[in-house]
């Protein structure tokens, strides 16, 4: 079984970043993971963040988040919600399903005589 990373929505902050103090190194990542089995994809109900610093390359972790981080936070966490994968049926799983009611009914014909 494969599984994959959807990023949802990424926002550079303005921000200062709690550990250097840098005010354009932040970045907010939203991810959602996807397990891929033949017959659907079928996406992580929770969507996973991170914010990382390219000025001072740190994972910043939210106890180390400022008041003002969280506020943007929030905002963008709304945008990445509206971007969230849903279960995706594929067409394996449709030529099954035909499958099984042609059988069905192959099934009915042999049984059922005609008058
Ligand atoms: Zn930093």
């Amino acid at each position: 079984m494969k599984s994959k990373t959807h990023t949802l929505h990424k926002a550079r902050l303005k921000n200062n970043c709690p550990i250097c103090f840098g005010t354009d190194g932040l970045e907010l990542t939203f991810t959602q993971k996807e397990k891929d089995t033949p017959l659907f994809k079928t996406p992580a109900t929770q969507i996973d963040e991170k914010l990382y610093c390219y000025t001072c390359n740190n994972t910043i972790y939210p106890v180390n988040w400022t008041e003002d981080i969280e506020r943007v936070f929030d905002y963008n966490k709304k945008i990445a919600e509206t971007n969230k994968q849903f279960l995706k049926v594929k067409p394996l799983f449709y030529i099954l399903v035909i499958m099984a009611i042609v059988m069905v009914a192959a099934i009915v014909y042999i049984l059922i005589p005609t008058i």
